[in-house]
Formats: C-alpha cells, sequence, structure tokens
C-alpha cells in the first residue's frame, strides 16, 4: 500500500487517510468563475483548488486557457482561502512557471508519454500528479510514473481519468479495476477523475463513489459556477451547489470502506513534511520492464 504523500504540512493524500478531494472549474476563466468555486470549498473545508490554465484541447478552435494570467487568478483565490493549487504543465516549458505558482504539477492524460515533460516534473519538488492515458495501459501508465521517480521526485500521485473503449454512451470509461491494481502495485496514492471519466455531471457523484469504493485516496473534480456556460468541460462539470453532497456522500463510502478520520481532525507528519516512501512495492512497474 502506498505510504502517505504530505501536499502540505495539513494536507495529507494516501493509506487509509480520508479521501481528499480536488476541485474546481475544468478552465480557469476568469478571478470571478474561480472564486465563486473556492469559496465554497473553503466552506467544505476542501484544500486543493484545481483548474487549467494551460488547456490541452482538441481543437485549436477551442478556449486554450488564460496563461500566466490563469495561474495568476489560482494563486491569488488560493491565498485568499488558503487553498493549494494544482494545475496542468502543457510543455517543458511550462513546468517553471508552474512550479512558481502551483502546489501541485498535473501532468494531463495526451501527455502521459511526454517523457521529457516527466523528466522535468520529476526534477521539481513539487507532487505529481499523472494522469493515465487514455489509451494506455497500467504497465505503461506505472512505467511513465517511474520516469519522475527516477529523477528523484517520488512526490506522485496516479489519476484514472478514463480510457478509451468502444463505450460511446460516455465520453470514457473509469476503470476501476486499474484503482484497485495500482493500489496494490505502485507505492503512490490514487486519484479518480470522475468527471472526465463520465463527460456527464449526473454520473460524475456514482462514479466518484465507484472510485473512493475502489480504493482511490483522492478525487479531482470538476466543478463551475454556471456549468452551460463553461468554456470548457461544462457537461462533466458539477455546479457549485452539488459540491457538499459530493463531499458528504464521498466522506460516508470512504468511512464504510475503512478510512479514518484522523486527518480530518488534524494530523501531522512524523518530523518532517514527505513520509519516505518505501520501494518495497513497485512489483508491476519494475518487473515489467
Ligand atoms: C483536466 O484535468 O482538465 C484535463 C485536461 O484532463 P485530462 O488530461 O484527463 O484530459
Ligand atoms: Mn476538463
Amino acid at each position: 500500500m502506498a505510504s502517505p504523500l504530505w501536499l502540505a504540512s495539513d494536507v495529507v493524500v494516501g493509506a487509509s487517510r480520508p479521501v481528499v478531494v480536488m476541485a474546481g472549474p475544468c478552465a480557469v476563466e476568469s478571478y470571478a468563475q474561480t472564486r465563486a468555486v473556492a469559496a465554497e470549498m473553503a466552506r467544505l473545508g476542501l484544500r486543493v483548488l484545481r483548474g487549467g490554465a494551460f488547456k490541452p484541447r482538441t481543437s485549436p478552435d477551442s478556449f486554450q486557457g488564460l496563461g500566466v494570467e490563469g495561474l495568476q487568478i489560482l494563486r491569488a483565490v488560493a491565498d485568499e482561502f488558503g487553498l493549494l493549487v494544482i494545475t496542468e504543465a502543457l510543455g517543458v516549458e511550462h513546468v517553471p512557471l508552474v512550479a512558481e505558482y502551483a502546489d501541485i504539477i498535473q501532468i494531463g492524460s495526451r501527455n502521459m508519454q511526454h517523457y521529457p515533460l516527466l523528466w522535468a516534473a520529476g526534477e521539481t519538488d513539487k507532487p505529481v500528479l499523472l494522469k493515465r492515458g487514455f489509451m494506455s495501459t497500467v504497465r505503461e501508465w506505472l512505467l511513465a510514473a517511474e520516469h519522475i521517480a527516477r529523477r528523484g521526485n517520488e512526490r506522485i500521485m496516479l489519476c484514472e481519468r478514463g480510457i478509451r473503449t468502444f463505450e460511446t454512451a460516455t465520453r470514457n470509461t473509469l476503470d476501476a479495476n486499474a484503482i484497485a491494481l495500482v493500489k496494490q502495485e505502485a507505492p503512490w496514492p490514487v486519484i479518480g477523475d470522475p468527471s472526465h471519466a463520465t463527460g456527464r455531471a449526473d454520473l460524475v457523484l456514482p462514479a466518484a463513489l465507484a472510485a473512493v469504493a475502489a480504493g482511490a485516496d483522492g478525487l479531482l473534480v470538476e466543478v463551475h459556477p454556471n456549468p452551460p456556460e463553461a468554456l470548457s468541460d461544462g457537461p462533466q462539470s458539477l455546479r457549485v451547489e452539488d459540491l457538499a453532497g459530493l463531499v458528504e456522500a464521498v466522506a460516508r463510502v470512504g468511512a464504510a470502506v475503512g478510512r479514518e478520520g484522523a486527518a480530518r481532525r488534524g494530523v501531522s507528519p512524523p518530523g518532517g513534511n514527505i513520509d519516505k516512501l518505501s520501494p518495497s512495492a513497485y512489483t508491476l512497474a519494475r518487473t515489467a520492464r
């Protein structure tokens, strides 16, 4: 089982800690839009604000993100509410910039095997959330994580965000098997992304609960103050007022699968910021090479 990972001195993910719900808009569109989500997160005790400043869009005609201005908005809003920022570095050249503004670097699904990007993230001291490529096997995903770790950064979270299957009724297919499997095989916490896995706001809650039941240590959830008007991923975005129900249901399912409440009461790391990760459980990644 993965050792817990301290994202900050009072934010811990992994082992049997309560599920860390990271939330925010797909894309940062404005200060007001981002702040509306963050204010509700703070009210609910959530600590990690997501939002894309550099967006990997299928069409070059789609909104590509606000760039540096988006990073500035994320930082300002997060600081107002005492939140951490997770945002995507789309290219190697973004890594220093993202590391300057954000607390956690996200590597997107389309970039899972962009090795120079993995190396660059591995040379930072920031936690890295590595999304599974939507056409990648578990083995490829774990070996991609290994590329980050080999550069000296073991502060990794693996994120299952749905894979492409024959099914077209949903945007992707949540691979709950993979969540359970990497929990056994990898030394890193596992995050579920029910938003990209389903592509439908009405399926986000059940997919989130399935991810938690399968062992996810955290969730990455898209939330927008006005989903029909969202510039990116509106159909899969929860409304701000939906977030409280999700957080409550996730806590209940988390408790049912043995997650304790210690972190909610404020647990501090034993003598340091980061637990030493045990190299013992690399079976799949390290024997499959
Ligand atoms: C995102 O989280 O906004 C995103 C682009 O996700 P993915 O890389 O999983 O498509
Ligand atoms: Mn999105």
